[in-house]
């Protein structure tokens, strides 16, 4: 293979490295052999692009090229609406501290943000509930953030850094070649090859998958999926509440049907997430607006038959377990709010699922977000978990590049795959098991959530264990 020092030499060190990459992976010019990035990340949803946002702050990767491929339209410069997004999401400490790790987090406190410093649960078939906060109430539970004010809150951060992520729009890949996959030449390279829906082609030595739950780089690695489909949908609204009280509660109620909740977005208003039957999801959609807000009261309020066994038995568990904790005044059952209107044209629904693959890796290829799990918003903690991802994998390839390795090199990429697995499992089981649980009316079956739920939440110990497991 030719190669030219005096061409070389005058490039700075990012070129340089392209240059090598290129000798290396063709020998005819970039027209033909195509595009070389160091990493590549599949998708500029809220995971991918704090993804590019994390790696673009990695000191360690400050040589490397890195580009986004985001299918979707580049929505320009953005400004925060009067009108909430009926699109939110609970944040979590752990998410917190990510975001603001590359500036983020404080372009969404520039932007728009609400705190939930309580939250209450309980459920129609019996009398149990749980609340949680923070016991001097100073630190939020969570923050209720719009998913457009999360995105663009990134995009921002990503546009301020110096060593900047290319970000190409409308753009996807319409073909793979994955090292290791097929006998042809090319699956013995060590690269990812893409073609793109321009037609041009793009090399890598890592390609991130981060391009949600129908993730085409999944399915191009042929991982296998684990799937559940609910039967469900969750039907999302803007709800304004009549109460002049302070709007600090986060708000869960099971219904054999499914959880209604109500996040707190302002001292007035709460994002309503109502996961139900599909029939019902879309009866829902096409009441009135005075049908639809009766409908929400309804499922908050309404008295429906409680379950007599479980009732006498856990009365006679709370007289028990009085005697041994005292109760404690926090957890006091508050009344929930009453709901007065529905924003115009804020009701949309999403069909519910639990996708999780089997493997978020194979060599040069990593799975982060959605594309590798999505699970039921019953807890909030999906896009929580897909930032835990973009952490985990941004540490691994800090330690896989200090370390003189590939970034695409499998070993470390295996360790990410075991810790994500290792926290990314167990929660989207428990959220299964919950759904489950709370899915049914069998009598054995609600005596036993009842008392569970009522010793979680009398016993301070546990459910500081809860509190602390879902803020990791
Ligand atoms: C009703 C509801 C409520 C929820 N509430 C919460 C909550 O309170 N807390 C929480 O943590 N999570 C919540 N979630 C989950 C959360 O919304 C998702 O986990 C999150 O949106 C996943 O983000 P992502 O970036 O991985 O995927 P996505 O948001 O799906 O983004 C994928 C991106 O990839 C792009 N793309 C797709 N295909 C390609 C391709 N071939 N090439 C290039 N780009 C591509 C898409 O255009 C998109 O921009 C909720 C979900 C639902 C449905």
């Amino acid at each position: 293979m030719a190669f030219k020092w005096s061409a070389v030499l005058t490039r700075s060190r990012h070129n340089l490295l392209n240059h090598l990459c290129q000798q290396y992976i063709g020998t005819s010019g970039a027209a033909k052999n195509g595009d070389f990035a160091d990493i590549v990340i599949s998708g500029g949803g809220m995971v991918g692009a704090a993804m590019a946002c994390a790696l673009a702050n990695n000191s360690c990767l400050q040589d490397k090229r890195i580009i986004l491929l985001e299918a979707g339209k580049d929505t320009g410069e953005f400004v925060v609406p009067d009108q909430f997004s009926n699109r939110t999401c609970a944040l979590n400490p752990a998410t917190v501290r990510l975001l603001s790790s590359f500036g983020s987090w404080q372009e969404i406190e520039g932007m728009r943000c609400f705190s939930a410093l309580r939250m209450q649960v309980w459920e129609s078939c019996a009398d149990s509930m749980i609340t949680f906060n923070n016991s001097d109430m100073s630190e939020p539970l969570a923050y209720i953030v719009e998913n457009d004010v999360i995105l663009a809150a990134i995009m921002r951060a990503l546009k301020n850094v110096k060593n900047q992520v290319e970000i190409r729009y409308e753009t996807n890949a319409t073909a793979f070649n994955l090292p290791g996959r097929g006998d042809s030449e090319e699956a013995k390279m060590p690269y990812v090859k893409l073609n793109l829906n321009d037609g041009s082609v793009l090399k890598t030595k890592l390609l991130i998958g981060a391009d949600g739950t129908n993730s085409a780089v999944r399915k191009a690695s042929g991982f296998h999926t684990i799937n559940r489909h609910y039967d469900q949908s969750a039907v999302v609204a803007t709800l304004m509440l009549g109460e002049g009280l302070s709007n600090t509660t986060a708000w869960q109620r099971f219904l054999p049907t499914g959880p209604i909740a109500l996040l707190p977005i302002s001292d007035t208003m709460s994002s309503l997430v109502w996961s139900t039957t599909k029939e019902h999801a879309k009866n829902l959609q096409e009441l009135s607006p005075e049908s639809f807000v009766d409908a929400v009261n309804d499922a908050l309020w309404h008295e429906r038959e409680k379950n007599e066994i479980a009732g006498k038995l856990l009365d006679g568990f709370k007289n028990v377990l009085n005697n041994i904790v005292p109760a404690d005044s926090d957890g006091v059952r508050q009344l929930p709010p009453t709901v007065i209107d529905v924003v115009d044209k804020s009701r949309a629904s999403f069909p519910l699922a639990l996708t999780h693959a089997s493997q978020y890796v194979r060599p040069r290829v990593a799975l982060i977000g959605d594309a590798a799990h999505r699970i039921h918003p019953l807890a909030g903690q999906g896009v929580n978990l897909g930032f835990s991802d973009v952490a985990c994998l941004n540490d691994m390839l800090t330690k896989a590049v200090s370390s003189g390795a590939d970034p695409g090199a499998l070993t470390h990429l295996l360790q990410y795959e075991t810790e994500r697995q290792r926290q990314n499992v167990p929660v989207m089981l428990t959220i299964d098991g919950l759904q489950r649980l709370y899915g049914t009316e069998f009598t054995p079956v609600v005596v036993a959530r009842s008392l569970g739920l009522h010793a979680v939440h009398s016993l301070p110990f546990l459910k500081k264990f809860i509190m602390e497991r879902a803020s990791v």
